[in-house]
């Protein structure tokens, strides 16, 4: 629905502006490097490296003044764990990112990321660090090898390649009438909804981030497609703390914690099997009808 993706659509729309302003992908990082350093605070730093110690400390959050959104959210994420966001539509979980990702800053509380308030970390810096898959993924009119190559500007070709084979991308492509070197439409024309997120893993993985945001896709995908997303995204999440606002019951029984949001509470939080012990909210995911609003 419109209101579920809403936020990581301002999000990628930020991305998609960028990218249509500019004809070839080197110089989209310097565009949105100057604009965002404007606006970082005047002691904030580069970080080289992060952890992937992630919590939040009594993070509230509005998006209009007198209607809070995200309520007293708390949580602590150790380095390569794998973070599941669950919740009806409008619960918080897009919202959640977008502070994670800094595209906004808490009404109160704090983000922290490796113990530093992420107000202190300059914006490039930080996003320099992270890679986002999310449902519709981002092209750009331009040839697949420099769409992959958007992960990593001064990645090489045998790089890019081996990035797209890893994330089992590599066979598609080269069945493409010029294989890395065919041109995509910036709308995706001519390429499947499956192959563009084999594509935005290929540049995730080329990235090799040290934070991964997903947004799950929801719709159906062809069988044979869906498995080659599913083992990429388990190769590139591994060993990176990696948030996922999750739509597939599997990679929520997998995840390390799952976040149980709803009305911008996080109401409970644990794997599956504590969830499960704990015979609330997420317990009665048993039952179809309220796993289908669970997972939004
Ligand atoms: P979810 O991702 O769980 O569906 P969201 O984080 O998208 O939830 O939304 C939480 C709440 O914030 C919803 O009530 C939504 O309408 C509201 N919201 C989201 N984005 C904005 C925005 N840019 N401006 C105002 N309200 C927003």
């Amino acid at each position: 629905s419109r209101q579920f993706t809403r936020p990581l659509n301002d999000l990628a729309n930020q991305f998609n502006t960028l990218l249509s302003a500019v004809a070839g992908a080197e110089r989209v990082f310097d565009i949105m490097n100057e604009s965002e350093e404007r606006k970082d605070e005047k002691h904030a730093r580069d970080l080289e490296k992060l952890e992937g110690h992630v919590s939040f400390d009594h993070v509230s959050f509005s998006y209009e003044e007198d209607e809070p959104i995200l309520k007293g959210i708390s949580l602590k994420v150790s380095p390569g764990e794998t973070v599941a966001l669950v919740g009806p539509t409008g619960a918080g979980k897009s919202t959640i990112i977008n502070l994670l990702s800094r595209f906004y800053n808490p009404t109160g509380g704090q983000v922290l990321i490796d113990g530093i308030d992420l107000t202190k970390i300059r914006r490039s810096s930080l996003r320099s660090h992270m890679a986002f898959v999310l449902q519709d993924s981002i092209l750009f009119q331009g040839t697949i090898r420099e769409n992959i190559r958007y992960g990593k500007l001064t990645a090489t070709d045998e790089e890019v390649e081996k990035a797209a084979a890893m994330a089992n991308a590599d066979s598609f492509i080269r069945k493409m009438p010029d294989g890395y070197g065919t041109v995509l439409k910036a709308d995706g024309e001519g390429i499947s909804q499956g192959q563009r997120q084999l594509l935005a893993i290929a540049r995730a993985m080329l990235a090799d981030p040290d934070l991964l945001i997903l947004d799950e896709a929801t719709s159906s995908i062809d069988t044979v497609t869906e498995i080659k997303i599913q083992e990429a995204l388990e190769v590139l999440m591994k060993g990176r703390t990696s948030f996922v606002i999750a739509h597939r019951l599997n990679t929520i029984q997998s995840a390390d914690q799952i976040l149980v949001l709803n009305n911008g509470q996080l109401i409970e939080k644990g794997n599956h099997d504590e969830l499960l012990k704990q015979n609330g909210f997420y317990a009665d995911l048993q039952s179809s009808q309220l796993k289908e609003q669970l997972l939004g």
